[in-house]
């Protein structure tokens, strides 16, 4: 029996990170991101190891010929990984973007980002399955950009780009710090949710709280609107909750004068294991001169994701929203 490409691929990196996490003594996550680099590589990296291991991780390499899958198909067997990875290891800041929400959001970019080339920023980028999953959706030309602050998921991300041939400018840093980056036509980002603990980096922007510590989700979105283009656009997975905030205010004040807000699009409540940890995706434009509002924001409450029938016609509802308010 044939065996999909999905699961072939998904077998082989978790069959060899498990031989390197045994013999390197590291998590699986960590031998996950050294196994990809060496079938990105075609040879073996690691000299640690003992002879026997090299030669029987070579055997598997040999037996896959990545360039026989689509980038698809790789994205989906990492991703799977890594999700395995991540149960053995709890990293609760470090969700992964579920597909369904990257497929819409690839859907939205596409339809609001007309340029048939254009620069594109995720400022959380993790493991770089949200961005990955916009880039294969969009045969556009796009220059992408990705900035994280911890260690190994970014490292997972550029071995997740290399696996797939997306180039990709990695910067692994913490985004609220100044970033040394030419401003950009579009950001993606499914937001860190909670405080940010650096008061003094804080007091750098307009929303950051008057007392204690800020909220990181408000900072990030300050930061990705300042290294936006005018009339460039922004689209955010949001706690439900961010204009019912104590910091609120601020945040409206801001969005007022910098930004307009084209749509916010709720996610189905079913998809969240408690309702305050539902979320919606906000879709930003940023101001600039002749940039226009649209008549009214798109404002949608998505059905289940995966009822095709649902889908179809909230999709319907908003290509015609896109037809009658982008200028
Ligand atoms: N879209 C990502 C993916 O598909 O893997 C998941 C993003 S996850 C919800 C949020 C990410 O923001 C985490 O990877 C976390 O490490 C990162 N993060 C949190 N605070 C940060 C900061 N100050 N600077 C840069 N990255 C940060």
């Amino acid at each position: 029996m044939k065996i999909a490409p999905v699961e072939q691929l998904f077998t082989l990196f978790s069959e060899t990170a498990r031989v390197l996490q045994e013999e390197l003594s590291c998590t699986y996550l960590e031998a996950l991101a050294e196994t990809g680099e060496n079938l990105f590589h075609g040879s073996v990296l690691q000299d640690e190891l003992s002879e026997i291991t090299e030669k029987r991780l070579k055997k598997q390499y040999m037996e896959v010929n990545l360039g026989n899958f689509t980038k698809e198909e790789i994205r989906k067997a990492y991703q799977l990984v890594i999700l395995k990875g991540m149960k053995e290891n709890v990293q609760p800041n470090h969700q992964m973007t579920p597909d369904s929400v990257g497929m819409l959001m690839s859907y939205l970019v596409d339809k609001f980002v007309q340029q048939p080339s254009f620069r594109l920023m995720d400022p959380a980028i993790g493991t770089g399955n949200l961005l990955t999953t916009v880039l294969n959706q969009l045969q556009k030309d796009i220059h992408s950009i990705g900035i994280e602050v911890d260690d190994l998921l970014i490292k997972l991300a550029y071995v997740n780009a290399n696996l797939q041939e997306h180039p990709l400018e990695l910067f692994n840093q913490d985004s609220l710090e100044p970033l040394f980056i030419d401003p950009v036509d579009a950001v993606i980002a499914d937001l860190p949710v909670g405080f940010y603990p650096n008061d003094i980096r804080a007091a750098e922007y307009q929303l950051k709280a008057n007392e204690g510590h800020s909220y990181a989700h408000h900072l990030f979105i300050e930061q990705s609107v300042r290294h936006t283009k005018p009339g460039g656009y922004l689209f955010f997975i949001i706690p439900n909750g961010l204009f019912e905030s104590d910091q609120a205010g601020k945040l409206r004040a801001f969005f007022k004068d910098e930004v307009m807000i084209q749509g916010v699009l709720q996610l189905p409540l079913s998809m969240f294991k408690n309702k305050n940890a539902a979320k919606s995706i906000l879709v930003l434009q940023k101001k600039g001169e002749g940039i226009v509002s649209p008549k009214q924001a798109l404002l949608v409450n998505l059905p289940n994701l995966s009822s095709a029938v649902e889908m179809e016609s909230i999709l319907k509802k908003i290509e015609k929203w896109v037809q009658e308010n982008k200028r």
